[in-house]
């Protein structure tokens, strides 16, 4: 197993694409192929715990890491961190309707599901691709990645995090948990702009020639923990068929039945996670894909073209506030069959034109494997109460806005195949859109009354992590400009 780029063919470890995150092209690194998880292995992982699971499916893809390798890793990643013994159980909300919980881990976002581990595969890549480098984690957030890649990395030997997230454009209660993040090797700062602004600053530093000098004159280098790290993938990669081997095990689903996914989708890595357990075997029919109302996605799926000329909305689904998904460019490079030309074409188009416009075959394919479909403040709130008061189950708005277009996809298609459906953030992460949407009526003033109130209406306890940040002081208040990244990172660094 090697890896390559989508924009010009390569020829990687696992352990060089996870250490450098970004190809040198600008491109992502993807698998040079897909490898195959046999019936006899799924027979095996039925009985097996998520762990052992998980082991088995990394040692697909990390061939050139060791057995015990993977396993301490594993190991280190989901033992007491996450507050179920499973750590992505499936809740079945209704008839065919599972909810897989992403959200158990140390900051309530399904990003920890990749997160917790990340920060064991760098090491162990670092260690193989660059002895004795520091490595520098520089990630944007939309909020969530920001505090969950916090947590893993925080004073990991090695390692240095430095997060910007968007100064407007998180949820109190994820600024909360970033700005009070302790630890000898964090950085944390606001910048003036959207979640774009921090992606495109991150990715402009990440090829800047002057930095690069710098840290390679301090023997550092950089590496991304956002989800363009095919390491923050593969560890996604297991709970769908960790998933598909739960519902073997409940009796929900036969071997070898299908089942839908619908996910709500932002940088597209979750989705893409779920297509890449796909084309590994597991019986995945349709993937429905869902947007708030910054639904560039779901324009796309329906055209073929993709525009993000178009304005940026501010949402109650933070997370999900993106115009460019970065892993899309993997699933270009999958309907292009591996095409790296044609990949690299359509970037530089989307890079001079803010748009591109996708092949008919291509369109075709991208047709007859997912369903695009959003909804807008209004219906994601309308969810939440709707699923609460109909099936007594508490989600959090961007759960709620994949449950609004999965009903759209039931009741344009009338496909009743089961479903397996992504809930990536607790409900008491996103209070102030939760609490109107359970209970109308005057809200309390405070993130944590809020917070309490809603745990007082429902019944449903608040996550400890959550509780806990009430009385911790805040570490980080800076904020620049985008121009101030850089200078920002130097200071750090020194
Ligand atoms: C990151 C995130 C998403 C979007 O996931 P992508 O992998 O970027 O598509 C959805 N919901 C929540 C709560 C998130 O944190």
């Amino acid at each position: 197993m090697y890896f390559t780029s989508t924009r010009s063919p390569r020829n990687v470890t696992s352990a060089q694409a996870i250490a450098r995150g970004l190809a040198e092209d600008g491109g992502l690194f993807i698998p040079s192929e897909f490898p195959k998880i046999s019936g006899e292995l799924i027979d095996r992982m039925i009985d097996m715990d998520y762990k052992a699971r998980a082991r088995e499916v990394l040692a697909l893809y990390l061939t050139d890491f060791s057995a015990d390798e993977i396993a301490r890793g594993v190991e280190a990643a989901y033992t007491g961190t996450f507050d179920s013994e499973n750590p992505a159980p499936i809740v079945e909300v209704a008839p065919g309707l599972n909810v897989l919980e992403l959200w158990h881990g140390p900051t309530c976002a399904f990003k920890d599901m990749a997160l917790q581990l990340l920060p064991h595969l760098l090491t162990i890549s670092a260690r193989k691709a660059a002895p004795g480098r520091t490595m520098v984690i520089l990630t944007a957030t939309s909020g969530d990645t920001g505090k969950a890649a916090l947590d893993g990395f925080a004073d990991v030997p090695g390692t240095k995090i430095i997060v910007f997230y968007p100064q407007n454009g998180v949820s109190a209660m994820q600024k909360l948990q970033m700005v009070t993040q302790q630890g000898g090797n964090v950085a944390v700062c606001a910048i003036e702009g959207n979640f774009d602004d921090a992606q495109n600053g991150v990715k402009k530093i990440f090829a800047d020639r002057e930095m690069k000098e710098y840290l390679n004159a301090h023997n550092m280098e950089f590496s991304s923990a956002n989800s363009i790290n095919f390491g923050r993938l593969v560890p996604q990669i297991v709970y769908y068929v960790s998933a598909y081997c739960d519902l073997i095990r409940q009796g929900k689903l036969r071997k070898g039945e299908a089942f839908n996914v619908a996910v709500p989708t932002g940088n597209f890595g979750n989705i893409l996670a779920a297509v890449y357990a796909r084309e590994m075997g597991i019986p995945i029919a349709r993937l429905i894909c869902a947007s708030n109302r910054n639904n560039i996605l779901t324009d796309f799926i329906r055209t073929g073209v993709y525009d993000r000329n178009r304005p940026f909305y501010t949402t109650t689904s933070p997370s999900m506030d993106i115009l460019i998904s970065s892993n899309l460019e993997r699933m270009l490079s999958l309907l292009y069959g591996g095409d790296t030309s044609a990949v690299a074409g359509l970037m530089e188009e989307l890079a001079r034109n803010g748009r591109y416009s996708i092949s008919d075959a291509a369109r075709e394919k991208l047709q007859s494997e997912f369903f695009g479909g959003f909804c807008d403040d209004a219906g994601t709130a309308a969810t939440i109460g709707e699923i609460y008061r109909k099936y007594h189950y508490l989600c959090d708005p961007h759960t709620a806005v994949a449950l609004n277009v999965y009903k759209q996809y039931r009741r344009e298609t009338g496909d009743a195949t089961p479903c397996v459906l992504a809930s990536t953030a607790s409900p008491f992460k996103f209070a102030a859109a939760v609490l109107p949407a359970i209970q109308p009526g005057e809200l309390p003033a405070d993130e944590f009354g809020m917070v309490a109130k809603l745990s007082e209406v429902t019944g449903v306890p608040v996550p400890k992590p959550l509780a806990g940040l009430k009385d911790l002081p805040v570490l980080h208040k800076g904020c620049v400009s985008k121009e101030g990244m850089k200078l920002f990172i130097r200071n750090f660094l020194q």
